[in-house]
């Protein structure tokens, strides 16, 4: 059943939307319910469940279990060395996985074809877009940016991307909803 305002939105632009195919869309998993954060926990998003779980196929990614890291797992953050930022441990520099990251989401962008959207957890140092706080070597905040994952893969893969505090605001959430139909559709 749709919801108020997609009802709204669909009214308003005046367009269908089959329901006997769902649209295939990633995800980080956290959102989806999947217990992959770093402190064994997961970051499920109601909204997200309720107004788009009958449109999109949803496809779980969690780069930092793909890249091998364990749940539970030492927090990482996004630390710029020399001008070049890279995922190491809070507490620990030691634990660098860069490489193991980049490797994930060149392998994604490069496999999952059929993507026609990606909602992105905010803030993560793998998966935000544009609020992850980017620490110098010495854990001072530089400023933000993307997470490595989400930059990597949105450089080989151009498809519609948000995060789930974007989503929040309705009129994101309609624009990148619309964005993912033409796209599917090969309107843009
Ligand atoms: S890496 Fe991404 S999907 Fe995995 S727990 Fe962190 S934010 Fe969620």
């Amino acid at each position: 059943m749709c919801q108020g305002w997609f009802l709204l939105f669909k009214n308003k632009l005046n367009v269908g939307f089959d329901l006997t195919t769902k649209i295939p869309v990633a995800i980080s998993a956290c959102l989806m319910g999947d217990s992959v954060r770093y402190d064994g926990k997961h970051s499920f998003n109601q909204l997200i469940d309720t107004e788009f779980s009958e449109y999109f196929h949803f496809v779980n990614i969690c780069p930092e279990v793909e890249a091998g890291m364990t749940v539970p797992r030492p927090p990482i953050q996004v630390v710029e060395f020399d001008q070049i930022r890279q995922v190491v441990g809070r507490e620990d520099q030691s634990i660098n996985v860069t490489q193991p990251i980049l490797m994930v989401a060149e392998n994604r962008a490069s496999h999952f074809i059929g993507l026609c959207g990606y909602i992105f957890k905010s803030r993560s140092p793998s998966c935000g877009l544009h609020d992850v706080p980017i620490f110098n070597d010495q854990g001072d905040i530089v400023g933000h940016g993307a997470g490595l994952f989400s930059q990597r893969f949105l450089e080989m893969r151009s498809i519609p991307h948000i995060d789930e505090q974007q989503l929040i605001d309705a009129d994101q959430r309609e624009k990148f909803f619309m964005d993912v139909k033409l796209f599917s559709q090969g309107t843009i």
